[in-house]
């Protein structure tokens, strides 16, 4: 029977990154997938990115850019990454 909890787990990681990759809160992901097997990953791919999330800023609006070394996001006017330090071009 060991194989279907390994079946079960397995479900549960893929529920995890089908849910991330959707914006919507991996760990919820899991606990679909192993909670409702095959199921909990048809429901992570229904996700929608969660509301209590907060927004992230845009570079579309010129307010933000984006730091091409670790993906955050750094107000327009500095002239370094706020995250990582790097400098901005
Ligand atoms: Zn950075």
């Amino acid at each position: 029977m060991e194989v279907w909890i390994v079946f079960w787990v397995l479900c549960g990681i893929v529920s995890a990154v089908v849910a991330s990759s959707r914006g919507a809160s991996g760990f919820l992901g899991f606990v679909l997938g192993v909670l409702l097997g095959p199921l909990g990953i048809v429901i992570a791919f229904v996700l929608k990115p969660s509301a209590t999330l907060p927004t992230t800023p845009t570079s579309s609006d010129g307010t933000f850019i984006k730091c091409a070394h670790c993906q955050g996001f750094t107000p327009s006017e500095s002239r370094c990454c706020m995250n990582c330090g790097t400098a901005l071009a």
